[in-house]
């Protein structure tokens, strides 16, 4: 009949009409090979750049326009990236970036990233090469840190989602016996305590606020002249507590604390924990990383024996953000805390969805994305040797800084770690602290504003310092050279300038 004809050109027609939301492959390809040129030189330019400048009046305003209705050709959209997000960045790619705790970014990664949009695998379950990318992942970080190969783990945004994923765990295995998971925090009727060193970093605090444990039972234990924690003060916190009738649940060991780098005495930690029958969790978001080297492993004694670790894949080990790891010893841990059963996620006996294993029951998250890849790719090209001498090369950094930093008086060496934190500031004689603090301060914001250092700062002491967190794989040591001379240099004008 002629009406079915019509129909079957309709449909025709219909099926054949490119997808809107689909590009000119044309296209695609062109302005991907462009992208992946003008980033080689961008990347390769680095060293000549600021490594930070003000976001302009005009930038600020085009990145404050309303929801496009309308399309723009994706080209138009690149050249505006180009204009506006590319020159003004944060900074830490650049060689001489040394703020905070972030990491620098190996580019081939990068592609690991592009593919993982482009595959567009979410990691929740399912049978599928993706899900194997992340064990496989997994299993080279434990086998590179030394933990136990029978243990579990899962990769996370960030350590601060490691910490809370970590406790829940914790509070699965070392709580009370009642069924929190079905009758709520309160369910035990006994108040939960999680200790750490007053270095601790704040995410840890957060994960005992949302766990409902509540803030001021985070014990905050003092710490000694290096910023470790005091052991003897640990121990008589938990007992207090007990005496109190509450209920013990963890110790928080550090592996490098973010304001000085400072390694807890991991292995004392990990004895009180076994003593009092507590999880021990280690907060290794950078410090983990120095396990690599054999020089070491000393010093993070203790770590591969804790019950649970969280590291940052995107601070010592150069990934882009963003990727980090937490890890257990014992398997089941993290799906007895998280598991959970829905119908419409439930195993069938072949097919896709029999595959053994769930991302989903080892945490919060259910769709996840595919960020095993980057670090696959990067491992695979570099090999882990690669970064174990990177991350050695740091060290050495950070102590050729402490040793120019010694060997001036105009400088005090205020901390230095056995890691890649070091901090100090611009001094003269006679000086008055709130003189000094007032003069270091704008030191800091000079060679920021000026692009052309970016450490960081804190207190320590009272005092405010300079803060030098060596992440980069770019640094050399003659950029720490050029640091010292400008922080002697911009020292020396605000001294004169503070007495003019
Ligand atoms: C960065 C950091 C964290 C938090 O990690 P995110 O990846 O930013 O969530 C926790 N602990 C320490 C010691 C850190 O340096």
């Amino acid at each position: 009949m002629p009406g079915d004809e019509d129909d079957d050109m309709d449909r025709h027609l219909h099926l054949t009409d490119p997808a809107p939301l689909d590009p000119d492959w044309e296209e695609f390809r062109d302005l991907g090979k462009r992208i992946v040129d003008d980033m080689a030189d961008y990347l390769s330019g680095l060293r000549d750049r600021p490594v930070w400048q003000p976001v302009p009046d005009t930038v600020r305003a085009a990145l404050g326009t309303g929801l496009p209705h309308a399309g723009t050709p994706m080209e138009e959209v690149y050249e505006e990236f180009r204009a506006t997000v590319l020159p003004f960045p944060r900074g830490n790619i650049h060689p001489r970036f040394w703020g905070w705790a972030n990491g620098s970014g190996v580019p081939v990664a990068a592609y690991g990233d592009l593919l993982a949009s482009l595959v567009n695998c979410t990691l929740g379950s399912g049978e599928n090469a993706a899900m194997m990318v992340e064990q496989q992942v997994i299993s080279w970080l434990q086998e590179a840190l030394h933990w136990p190969a029978d243990g579990s783990g899962l990769l996370t945004s960030g350590a601060s989602m490691g910490q809370i994923t970590a406790l829940a765990a914790a509070r699965q295995a070392k709580g009370p016996a009642a069924d929190v998971r079905r009758d709520g925090a309160a369910a035990g009727g006994t108040q939960l305590t999680v200790y750490g060193s007053t270095e601790t970093h704040h995410s840890l605090e957060k994960a005992v606020e949302l766990l409902g444990i509540g803030s001021r039972f985070f014990r905050q234990i003092p710490v000694d002249r290096s910023c470790r924690v005091d052991v003897a003060a640990l121990r008589a916190a938990i007992r207090a507590d007990r005496a109190a009738g509450l209920h013990p649940l963890c110790v928080v060991g550090n592996a490098g604390t973010v304001n000085t780098g400072a390694v807890d005495p991991l292995d004392e930690l990990l004895a009180v924990a076994r003593e009092e029958d507590l999880w021990f969790h280690v907060d290794g978001a950078f410090g983990a990383f120095a396990q690599l080297l054999p020089s070491h492993r000393t010093l993070l004694s203790g770590l591969t024996e804790a019950d649970s670790l969280v590291f940052d894949l995107h601070k010592w080990l150069y990934m882009p953000f963003d990727v980090s790891c937490v890890l257990t010893r014992r398997a089941g841990t993290l799906e007895a805390a998280f598991a959970s059963s829905a119908d419409y996620i439930s195993k069938t006996a072949g097919g896709p969805a029999s595959y053994p294993l769930s991302f989903a029951d080892r945490g919060i998250e259910q769709s996840r994305r595919f960020r095993a890849l980057k670090v696959w790719f990067a491992l695979k090209t570099h090999g882990i040797d690669a970064f174990a001498r990177a991350i050695e090369g740091n060290i050495a950094q950070a102590a050729h800084l402490a040793e120019l930093v010694d060997a001036d008086d105009r400088l005090e060496l205020v901390s230095r770690s056995d890691l890649n934190v070091v901090c100090f500031r611009y001094v003269w004689p006679g000086a008055a602290p709130e003189e000094l603090d007032r003069v270091n301060r704008a030191v800091l914001t000079r060679l920021q504003t000026e692009g052309l250092a970016m450490p960081s700062h804190t207190v320590l002491d009272g005092k405010f310092v300079i803060r030098v967190a060596d992440n980069n794989h770019r640094s050399t040591l003659s950029d720490f050279d050029f640091l010292v001379r400008q922080v002697l240099s911009a020292g020396a004008a605000l001294e004169r300038e503070g007495k003019g």
